[in-house]
């Protein structure tokens, strides 16, 4: 097709050809969208949109001035609409590692617009006047809740692991039972962050059993650490025998070898007392003698992204004096989100009041059963007659791999279509018009139906509210 001129002096194009970028810019529609979105990026939206109807020509209607500004306007905004934005979690995972993982307190929110408003302490020592260590900021507290002799903090708990490794190991073998040589989601493999740190793994023992004796025969010059990893996101069952701490620590501690933990998800408060499962701490790992203790700060601890490390001052030190450590540190944001959440953990009676990542695993059934109650009936109105809407029981999962085979009594909306016929791309349908939602709704598909989990659900009225935009085809 013969592309339009672009002069704006020469006369229009047929009716059935779009106008020039040219002639579009100077329409008088467009005016206003200049200072509200700049000239280049309204030029950006005038091309895109002209590309548009030259690849895809329609009636002489949509080059009415009105139309274009109309349609310019709107691939603006939609440009301007952020990518980053709130969902509706109702997958029945608490720490969904695509959603974000752990929801911050509103303490831990204000203390980061705070931090990130003015200038601030992050690296002055106020009493002595001069540079500072970024850790002070956390370490004391760190240490008070876990009983270690320090602390530093990193990006996450991934690059808590590396640090360790190629802080402590270099070109050094680290001895690892076989049962732990775990994958988390995304690509993080003990294995591989083993190599890429430049440590060297010795696996010792077998998939479902290692003894003692497996490390000890293991151990020579060349031996740097001894790591257990926390078998997080799976169970080996049956005929099983694993190290306990102690007698590992024990070992390693005979021959002048130090024990470092990859804990993973990290809860610091003691989860059986809020009628959770029990997982394990670094206060345990700590006190069965391990010297050095790794987690995820956005995980159980229910704080922002961040990987703790804990444990002994002289190993502290050695990671503190690693390069990687500049290249693996946190932001103020987050070192002030952490303090915030640590504070928390120093008053356990307000903690699942306070903390929204325990609130919602204590969130109780009766609770969720009520919501699910409330809301079946406008989310049938919502999905029509060819569907079928029920409240049924459901297990939520804590997610991030902690206490992976721990499950939560909950309640879901299970939407179902009536018609087997085709039931299974009406579900496909349903999961995107709630993804198209202003806030977003994921949930799951399983048994041939799908179910929103409502535990996470702490937005009911804005749910409730934004139903009736669902636009089923
Ligand atoms: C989650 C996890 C990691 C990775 O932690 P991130 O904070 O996601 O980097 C490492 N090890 C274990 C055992 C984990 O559970």
């Amino acid at each position: 097709m013969p592309l339009p001129t672009a002069a704006s002096s020469v006369p229009g194009p047929p009716a059935d050809h779009p106008p020039s970028v040219d002639r579009v810019l100077h329409l008088p529609a467009l005016a206003e969208l200049f200072p509200a979105y700049g000239r280049a990026a309204v030029t950006r939206a005038v091309r895109e949109h002209l590309q548009v109807l030259r690849d895809r020509p329609g009636d002489a209607a949509q080059f009415h001035p009105e139309a274009l500004a109309r349609a310019i306007e709107t691939l603006l905004a939609q440009a301007r609409a952020p990518r980053l934005k709130p969902v509706f979690n109702l997958t029945g995972t608490v720490l969904h590692t695509n959603l974000g993982r752990a929801l911050l307190p509103e303490q831990a929110i204000a203390a980061m617009a705070a931090a990130l408003r003015l200038p601030c302490n992050l690296e002055y020592d106020l009493g002595a006047g001069k540079r500072g260590e970024r850790d002070a900021v956390v370490d004391d507290l760190l240490c008070e809740l876990t009983g270690a002799e320090a602390a530093t903090v990193v990006n996450n708990n991934a690059a808590a692991v590396f640090l360790a490794l190629n802080t402590l190991a270099p070109r050094r073998e680290v001895v690892v039972s076989r049962g732990e040589l775990v994958e988390i989601g995304g690509a993080f493999r003990i294995p591989d962050i083993m190599r890429q740190a430049g440590a060297r793994l010795r696996e010792v023992g077998t998939t479902n059993r290692t003894h003692l004796r497996d490390f000890e025969e293991a151990l020579g010059p060349r031996t740097a650490l001894l790591m257990k990893v926390h078998a997080s996101n799976y169970r080996i069952e049956g005929f099983t025998a694993a190290v306990a701490a102690a007698d590992l620590c024990g070992l390693a501690h005979r021959h002048g070898l130090a024990v470092f933990e990859d804990l993973g998800a990290g809860s610091l408060a003691r989860l059986e007392d809020y009628g959770l499962p029990h997982e394990p701490t670094p206060q345990e790992s700590l006190r069965a003698g391990v010297d050095l203790v790794s987690f995820s700060g956005d995980k159980l601890l229910g704080g922002p992204q961040a990987g703790i490390l804990v444990g002994r001052a002289h190993l502290i030190a050695r990671l503190r004096k690693n390069p990687l450590k500049r290249a693996l540190r946190v932001g103020k944001e987050t070192l002030a989100a952490l303090e915030a959440v640590l504070q928390l953990y120093r008053h356990p009676e307000t903690l699942a009041e306070r903390l929204p990542t325990l609130r919602l695993l204590t969130r109780p059934q009766a609770d969720i059963l009520a919501c699910a109650d409330r809301l079946a009936a406008p989310l049938q109105a919502a999905c029509g007659d060819a569907w079928e809407v029920r409240v049924r029981n459901c297990q939520s999962q804590i997610g991030s791999g902690a206490l992976p085979v721990a499950q939560l009594p909950s309640t879901a909306l299970v939407a179902q279509p009536r018609a087997r016929r085709g039931a299974g791309a009406a579900l496909t349908r349903l999961e995107q018009a709630l993804r198209a939602l202003p806030v977003p709704v994921i949930g799951s598909v399983h048994d041939h139906a799908l179910w929103l989990d409502l535990r996470c659900l702490t937005d009911e009225a804005g749910f409730a509210a934004q139903l009736a935009r669902l636009e089923l085809p």
